[in-house]
């Protein structure tokens, strides 16, 4: 059994009648949120959107994920120009996915991009990617087309680097593969604060398994916790900020469980159909409270966050039991 095996592509094939995340532009609006003296979370206003962030120095600033279009690169840079007069001298992508990078491009030259190295090797075929994040549109693919230019990172790093914005360093983290190959942390240190991009997200919120299997990925937190011991507070790329603490105890019981689960069903020659059915769907009953609880703070329609949620990560889920058993088993794809 070949646990560690991480595919170089995202798994194209989905579980029947699978929904991704709404990424879609249309509507959104990011949220200046401070948490500290120069440091801001941008915050989508409608969950799962992807949230952003600006963290400001005395001679810099920089911004976490550039927006899933040319438009939305412009809106994050507006804001960085009422937050602070300091020039954007980095942006930081948490990930290679398009919602995260497709705006590299419009970001001035004079704003370096960086990354992690494996995120930097996985941005090859833009073509091939907006074609997976066409899928999280919603009738709005045409927005993508605006999307010619993939600008890949300008600096890349391994493990841990340092940004210095003059009187406050930056740290970038690489722990390994989780949802992605190169899942990069931004952390605040004095602020303890991180922004987590996609390998990170509120306990309770179910995270894609698209290129790490459940081993690597908690390998991946053991890591992170072991790394950053006084993290308080998580700014993931998709949905509310939470604890820290939290959200990586939360999902590596969910991590630990699909691995044992999808193991055992595949040691007993069980169908992908009958692996679905014998894991437990942690989303089929309820969300978690503390999850409910940061959604109500969301100006949405009654009930409407959490039953996108609970149907978000009941998909993510299924993807994740679909990932996980064409892991182990080996099975044709
Ligand atoms: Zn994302």
């Amino acid at each position: 059994m070949n646990v560690d095996h991480i595919p170089d592509r995202e798994l194209a094939v989905r579980p029947d009648s699978y929904s991704g995340p709404n990424l879609s532009p249309r509507g959104l609006h990011l949220q200046p949120r401070p948490l500290a003296d120069g440091v801001f979370a941008l915050m989508a206003t409608t969950p799962p959107k992807d949230n952003n962030g600006v963290i400001i120095g005395l001679r810099a600033a920089l911004v976490v994920d550039a927006g899933i279009t040319p438009d939305v690169s412009a809106r994050i840079q507006g804001l960085v120009v009422e937050l602070t007069d300091r020039p954007l001298r980095y942006l930081v992508n948490t990930t290679y996915h398009g919602d995260h990078t497709f705006g590299n491009a419009a970001f001035p030259v004079e704003t370096t991009v960086v990354s992690s190295r494996a995120n930097r090797e996985a941005m090859t075929d833009l073509e091939y990617e907006k074609r997976l994040r066409s899928a999280n549109m919603y009738g709005d693919e045409a927005m993508l087309d605006a999307v010619t230019d993939w600008r890949r990172p300008d600096v890349v790093f391994d493990g841990r680097a340092e940004i210095d914005l003059g009187g406050r360093v930056v740290e970038l983290w690489h722990f390994g593969p989780g949802n992605g190959p190169g899942d990069t942390v931004v952390h605040v240190p004095e602020a303890r604060i991180a922004w987590t991009g996609n390998l990170l997200c509120h306990a309770g919120i179910a995270h894609m398994l698209l290129q790490g299997g459940p081993r690597p990925y908690l390998r991946t937190l053991r890591a992170m916790r072991q790394a950053l011991p006084e993290l308080a507070t998580i700014v993931p790329g998709h949905g509310p900020m939470g604890d820290a603490g939290a959200a990586i105890d939360a999902l590596s019981v969910y991590l630990e469980r699909l691995d044992q689960e999808v193991a055992a069903a595949v040691q007993k020659g069980r169908s992908l159909e009958e692996t679905m059915r014998a894991c437990t769907d942690p989303w089929a009953q309820s969300l978690d409270p503390a999850l409910v609880t940061a959604l109500s703070a969301y100006h949405l329609p009654p009930g409407a966050a959490e039953v996108g949620m609970r149907t978000l990560c009941q998909n993510l889920h299924r993807l994740n039991v679909l990932a996980t058993y064409r892991l182990y088993g080996d099975s044709p794809t």
